[in-house]
């Protein structure tokens, strides 16, 4: 292992995976990236990778489709030789409530506003768009085409492989065990496998963030919380959009090898670091999923798992520095939305790590917002 870097990336999913990739193509040197287990070992490799522009707030729309854009051409920009299984089919929002419904419109006018090719629909049109959709318990919907799910195992492993071809340095089952710095200063960090001298790092640590802040003596405001998801058996392809409802609380795609995978927000979930799973969680899916799309009675359940959300105040990310700790960076917070935000993670960070104009404004992500009362509300969040 090296034992001098320019920066160090702690994380190896999606988020620390396309800040590595973005600081070595603008020719960044001696870029170094630790990941504790194995790339995509976090919530990168367990999330239901559904990409969606359909957002309330102007910022999450336009990060979303920064990143849409990326994902349309990954494998050639990547030089990815493997198909990243970016199904484009359209996402379907389904609204519940006729609260859901009056801002399903308001999301549309803004997402158009932004050139988001999204359009508020009838059920009759849902029902054109998912045959076996059972509708009786919703008002209307909204869809947008160009939105889908992709695989973010092959996905992140693009971002991975390309950035050590630029000649950044992965290590895998390579811990951070403690930061060395003092009076505001990062030195080095402290890894199960020696030490390396740095003077910048980044926390791309997703639901491990809030133990790398302590490390620098920082508490970050954000919490961890499992997430559950499960998988059945392959059928014949029978849903072509990604569909969700925030007040049903569901997700679901249908993968192209013929799974389904599907998870739900849920409540009372625990707020640990730990990747259990619960037979709560099961009934509740499989009785929602029931409700919605009754033909899959009789499609088998194969396995569960789950992963963490990191939580900030607002659900949203927190993008920058940190105040009184220079070199220090962040990129966590992701809530349940991290993997479609990653390709623009990975540029909005290499910009601002490199002192460089970010391509969005990202000051309303900064961490100093929880403190100022400036939170960064968004309707639409699972
Ligand atoms: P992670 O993927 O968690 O990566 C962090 C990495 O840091 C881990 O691999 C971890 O091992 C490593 N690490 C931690 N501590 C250390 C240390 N001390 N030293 C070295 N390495 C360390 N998002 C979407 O956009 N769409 C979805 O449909 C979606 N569905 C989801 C479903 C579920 C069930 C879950 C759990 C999440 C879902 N998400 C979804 C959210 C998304 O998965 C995350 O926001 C995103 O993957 C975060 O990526 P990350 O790289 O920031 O963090």
């Amino acid at each position: 292992m090296v034992s001098k870097a320019e920066i160090v990336i702690i994380g190896g999913g999606i988020s620390g995976c396309a800040i590595a990739y973005n600081l070595a193509k603008k020719g960044m040197k001696n870029i170094v990236l630790l990941e504790k287990e194995y790339i995509s070992s976090g919530a990168t490799g367990r999330c239901g990778a559904g990409i969606r522009q359909q957002w309330a707030t102007e910022m999450n729309c336009q990060v979303a489709k920064l990143s849409r854009e990326f994902f349309e051409t990954a494998e050639e920009k990547l030089g990815y030789d493997h198909d990243i299984e970016f199904k484009q089919k359209g996402y379907l929002i389904l609204a519940a409530t006729e609260e859901e419904d009056v801002q399903s419109k308001k999301n549309v006018a803004l997402q158009n506003s932004l050139g988001i090719d999204s359009r508020y629909i009838s059920l009759e049109d849902a029902r054109e768009l998912v045959p076996i959709l059972n509708t009786k318990d919703f008002i209307s919907a909204t869809f947008c085409k160009d939105d889908g799910h992709l695989n973010p195992w092959h996905t992140t492993l693009a971002f991975a492989k390309a950035s050590e071809r630029l000649g950044v340095k992965i290590y895998t089952h390579t811990e951070v065990k403690g930061i060395d710095h003092k009076n505001g200063e990062i030195f080095g960090v402290e890894t199960n496998r020696g030490y390396i001298q740095t003077n910048q790092v980044v926390n791309a640590a997703g639901g491990h963030a809030q133990v790398i802040g302590d490390m620098v003596g920082i508490e970050l405001p954000v919490y961890s919380e499992r997430h559950q998801i499960l998988v059945t058996e392959p059928v014949a392809p029978i849903l072509d959009p990604m569909i969700i409802s925030f007040s049903k609380d569901i997700y679901c795609q249908q993968v192209p090898h013929g799974a389904f995978i599907m998870g739900r927000g849920g409540e009372n979930e625990p707020r640990d670091l730990r990747n259990t799973c619960s037979w709560d969680f099961l009934e509740k899916m499989t009785e929602t999923a029931l409700s919605i799309l009754p033909n899959l009675k009789k499609t088998r359940v194969l396995r569960q798992w789950s992963g963490m959300y990191n939580i900030s105040p607002d659900k949203q990310p927190i993008y920058g520095d940190v105040p009184g700790m220079k070199g220090f960076f962040l990129a966590v917070g992701f809530s349940g939305h991290g993997f479609m935000f990653g390709p623009a993670t990975g540029l909005l960070m290499a910009e601002f790590i490199l002192g460089e104009k970010t391509t969005l404004p990202i000051d309303k992500l900064h961490i100093t917002r929880f403190e100022k009362g400036e939170l960064m509300w968004e309707a639409s969040v699972v």
